[in-house]
């Protein structure tokens, strides 16, 4: 217990802690009124006010020798107080300091609660306010923590109406949506089909925000959320799910069929120009529609079959739509569980990389090795690449499974170069090529999208080189035509990077990107791989022959060393020669095959 302040002797303490209302004005509580952040108000048995700290001061602007005296009702506003802050607190006038006082000393202290006062010129301030009677008898007073909450309210406003509206296109939000589509799964839940769903991701919008700046990128996802607004139905609802994907909800009978018709009209308003920072844009979407059925029962599963069938209008080449239907729930399921084992692939050392050798075309040497990864799968047998790297590109687990190729190839080079290549395992049908690793022999290895966008890269190529004895130069990165073409830019800064390490580049599949020459050029790359597209077509027809021609000259014009892939015969090899393309792969000189079936030759 403190001492009194003043000798008034304070009344015994029941000892009771719910009934804590004795307070002394001990020096320590002068002390701790000055210093607090709240205001401190106390109001006499008559309903004046009689004690005003300096923190009430600044927060009503009003004098303390203004106030003492006059009626605590002052702080009430006159009006019901402001609704359009949604704020729901009581009114100050009814504040209950009779009743606290009727209560006494001993009554409890009253439960935070909200009011909103008045300053003296009569703006509205939320408040939280602690009331407890003084224990000073006989002038027996009623004490009033107040606290500012304003724009703590304000803020907690702001942040709510953020999480459900998105405040660049103003519509509802991902979450806004969900919880809307929850209710419309319910309220039809016993009527499958009535809710049908339509997600649209702009098609290549990176590609527009980065050659027309952000703020245009902003101003095209306005625009679009207009044009979908003026096409849906007064009851539908479009929200933006995030970035540049929007989602459309219908109901009713023949959602599916709106859904289905929503998504042409969109591709038609969408083959109108918008005007973006005075320039004309086009934009397409890809379109994913599900409807509900007894099998997607919740709005995270429909979003995600709208999702799944999104994606496949994306690999039919964009500017489409696909409904979800049990072929994709089929190819999903199936996803799903690739994808579960490929997590664990490499783990348990399921991955081999093979290697296929690339030949100099002037002394058919072989003078280099292409990695390629095989999966050793426990049922399936040996998988080819093609049927679970884009599952490994989309998961993001490439980037894993891409660094384990690297070292695995960078190893087995450092093997093959102390010439301790030893044929392990005589069950593998052999084809072996000799191969003269030496201190110029290369080992090529293939680079996706996901794994340039990595910002570990450079430091996971350097690391390679370093744990094994690699020149730089003897290891080549290939990177599709198609990815480099996906994003130019990010794509030169990082490929600039890799090359101060010393490696070698390569643009793979060349001719099924749609880039020109010229402009591969911009690109720190060395090599050049025909897609074998066209090999295989040579010989067939003049123009095939014609169009390999035209980029070995041009390749070379630019400084680029060519190699063709896919040559299966000799008729091939020997158009190639005459041509002057400087390297090959193909069946013709080997498949690829793995380490241990390679005849290494001694280092020359
Ligand atoms: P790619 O990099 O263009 O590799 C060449 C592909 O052509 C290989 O297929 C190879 O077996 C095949 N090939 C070689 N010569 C001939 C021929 O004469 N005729 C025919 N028809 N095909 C030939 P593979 O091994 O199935 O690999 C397919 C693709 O998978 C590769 O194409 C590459 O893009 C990707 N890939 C393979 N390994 C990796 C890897 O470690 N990482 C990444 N990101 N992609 C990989
Ligand atoms: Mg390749
Ligand atoms: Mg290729």
């Amino acid at each position: 217990m403190t001492k009194p302040k003043g000798g008034t002797p304070s009344k015994p303490s029941t000892g009771s802690s719910e009934h804590v209302t004795i307070l002394e004005r001990s020096d320590e509580f002068i002390r701790a009124v000055a210093a607090s952040l709240d205001a401190y108000l106390e109001i006499d048995k008559d309903g004046k006010i009689c004690e005003f700290s300096r923190r009430a001061e600044q927060l009503f602007f009003r004098d303390r020798s203004e106030v003492m005296g006059r009626e605590f009702s002052i702080f009430a506003p006159i009006d019901e107080p402001n609704s359009q802050s949604n704020i729901e607190s009581e009114s100050f006038a009814n504040f209950e300091w009779q009743r606290l006082i009727e209560m006494g000393p001993r009554g409890p202290i009253s439960p935070v609660k909200e009011y909103v006062l008045v300053d003296s010129q009569n703006k509205e301030i939320l408040c939280e306010v602690v009331s407890f009677v003084v224990a000073d008898d006989p002038n027996c007073r009623v004490a009033l923590w107040i606290r500012d909450i304003s724009d703590v309210r304000r803020n907690e406003e702001a942040l709510a109406a953020s999480f459900l509206h998105d405040p660049l296109t103003n519509l509802p939000s991902r979450t806004m949506f969900t919880y809307q589509l929850s209710y419309a799964l319910v309220r039809h839940q016993d009527a499958p089909g009535r809710v049908a769903i339509l997600l649209c991701d702009v098609d290549r919008f990176k590609g527009l925000n980065d050659s027309l700046g952000h703020d245009a990128g902003d101003e095209a996802l306005v625009a679009l959320a207009e044009r979908l607004k003026s096409i849906v139905r007064p009851k539908d609802v479009v929200a933006r799910f995030g970035g540049d994907e929007f989602l459309i909800l219908c109901e009713g009978p023949l959602a599916g069929a709106t859904a289905t018709h929503l998504a042409k009209r969109i591709s038609e308003v969408l083959a109108q120009p918008m005007a973006v920072k005075d320039q004309d844009v086009y934009a397409s979407v890809s379109i994913g529609i599900a409807t509900s059925s007894t099998n997607a029962v919740d709005a995270v599963a429909l979003i995600s079959n709208a999702d799944s069938a999104m994606y496949l209008a994306k690999r039919r080449g964009g500017n489409r739509f696909a409904m979800f239907n049990d072929s994709l729930r089929t190819e999903v399921v199936t996803r799903t569980s690739l994808e579960n084992s490929l997590h664990r692939a490499l783990e348990r050392d399921e991955l081999v990389v093979y290697f296929q050798p690339v030949v100099n075309l002037s002394s058919l040497r072989v003078v280099g090795v292409e990695a390629l990864v095989r999966w050793n799968h426990p049922d399936q047998g040996l998988m080819a690449p093609d049927t679970f790297i884009p599952t490994a590109e989309e998961t993001g687990l490439i980037v894993p499974i891409g660094a384990w190729v690297l070292n695995c190839a960078c190893q087995t080079m450092e093997t093959w170069k102390q010439g301790s290549n030893e044929r392990q395992d005589d069950r593998i049908p052999c084809e072996p090529f000799a191969y003269t690793p030496g201190n110029g022999g290369l080992v090529e290895v293939n680079l996706s999208g996901r794994q340039i966008g990595d910002p570990d890269i450079v430091a996971t190529v350097a690391e390679a080189i370093s744990k094994s004895s690699l020149s730089p130069d003897q290891l080549v990165l290939e990177i599709t035509e198609s990815t480099l073409m996906d994003d130019p830019e990010a794509a030169l800064s990082v490929l600039e990077d890799l090359k101060s390490l010393g490696v070698k580049l390569a643009v793979d599949d060349f001719g099924t990107g749609f880039s020109s020459l010229a402009y591969l050029h911009k690109f720190p790359i060395d090599v050049l791989k025909i897609d074998k597209s066209f090999v295989m077509e040579m010989g067939n027809r003049e123009e095939d022959t014609a169009i390999v021609r035209a980029v070995i000259d041009l390749g070379h014009t630019l400084g680029l060393e060519i190699v063709a892939e896919g040559v299966e015969s000799s008729n091939q090899m020997e158009i190639l020669q005459a041509l002057g393309c400087d390297m090959a792969q193909g069946y013709l000189f080997s498949h690829p095959l793995p380490a241990a079936s390679l005849l290494v030759l001694e280092n020359s």
